[in-house]
């Protein structure tokens, strides 16, 4: 599958979700090539990923060789060994996807978490773009992060920095999937949101949208939660702005004037070290531009 023509290397990207898995193909310097992307279940084992993203990527290379790839997916992941470990929205386990991709394309590869990815891609390429500390925060199903400190992406000891949903909002609050007690994400993640109030989360948006009091309630209370985090990740790490992805940033009319107004009611962050709070603006698309990024800046 290696071609016999050595010219420019490029790159790609490949954002494996629940829903979805797409591969973006880039020159050596980050600039899109090509972008492709196919459901999830059609694809019913790793196996069978690897050998579609595979294709796809000798499909559109041209004469070119792709030399990094970097590889999105959801947590957790083991990110020395390069192993999918048990994600939550897949039924896949202990899935040794470096080694499977590296076989298949001939490439280096690299696995990285899909929230870092996405938080990447805001940072160079969207809402992000020219600051030098932002919070990528992804609001859906779950609630996770990305770290940009003095622009570089913030992995952490153990490639685990980020997971704001597991920040302790109130420790006689419900227990979460992770153990502990009281998690941002066990008040307003779409799933407890969803099991609170008995409609999806799409449903209670949609209902507050429409000026539903009791949705309202629910969803200015969560948008509250979340400023409260707000709070202590400023208080943490000082950024410039917070980018907000995810589902719910589609209802930020809805949840933006209580973040800002709580993020505001601290006496201690003043205005002068105050961050920005913006939605994120590549949409679905920022994992696979921020697997490209990555695969750039690791080549
Ligand atoms: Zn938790």
């Amino acid at each position: 599958m290696k071609g016999h023509y050595p010219s420019r290397a490029m790159l790609a990207g490949i954002d494996l979700g629940g829903t979805q898995v797409r591969v973006a193909l880039a020159r050596s310097d980050g600039h899109l090539m090509a972008s492709i992307k196919t459901k999830t279940a059609m694809l019913a084992t790793p196996q069978a990923m690897v050998d579609w993203a595979a294709g796809e990527i000798d499909r559109h290379r041209g004469r070119e060789k792709v030399r990094s790839i970097t590889i999105a997916a959801p947590g957790p992941i083991d990110i020395k060994r390069g192993v999918l470990v048990n994600p939550p929205n897949l039924p896949w386990q202990n899935v040794p996807l470096v080694a499977m991709m590296g076989r298949a394309t001939g490439a280096k590869v690299q696995l990285a978490n899909d929230a870092d990815m996405a938080g990447l891609g805001e940072f160079h390429h969207g809402a992000g773009r020219g600051s030098r500390n932002m919070v990528y925060i992804t609001w859906s199903t779950g609630v996770g992060g990305g770290l940009i400190i003095d622009g570089k992406l913030h992995r952490g000891a153990h490639g685990t920095a980020g997971e704001i949903g597991h920040m302790i909002i109130d420790p006689n609050g419900p227990l979460d999937n992770c153990g502990q007690r009281g998690c941002l994400e066990a008040f307003i993640s779409g799933t407890a949101l969803a099991r609170e109030t008995g409609h999806t989360a799409a449903e209670l948006f949609a209902a507050a949208a429409a000026g539903d009091r009791q949705a309202r309630s629910v969803v200015e209370r969560a948008a509250r939660y979340m400023g409260i985090a707000l709070i202590s990740l400023t208080n943490a790490l000082d950024p410039e702005i917070f980018v907000m992805g995810g589902g719910v940033s589609r209802s930020w009319a809805l949840v933006y004037p209580t973040m800002i107004e709580t993020l505001r009611s601290s006496p201690f962050i003043k205005p002068a070290r105050r961050p920005r709070l913006r939605r994120a603006r590549l949409g679905d698309r920022a994992g696979q531009v921020g697997a490209v990024e990555w695969a750039r800046i690791n080549q």
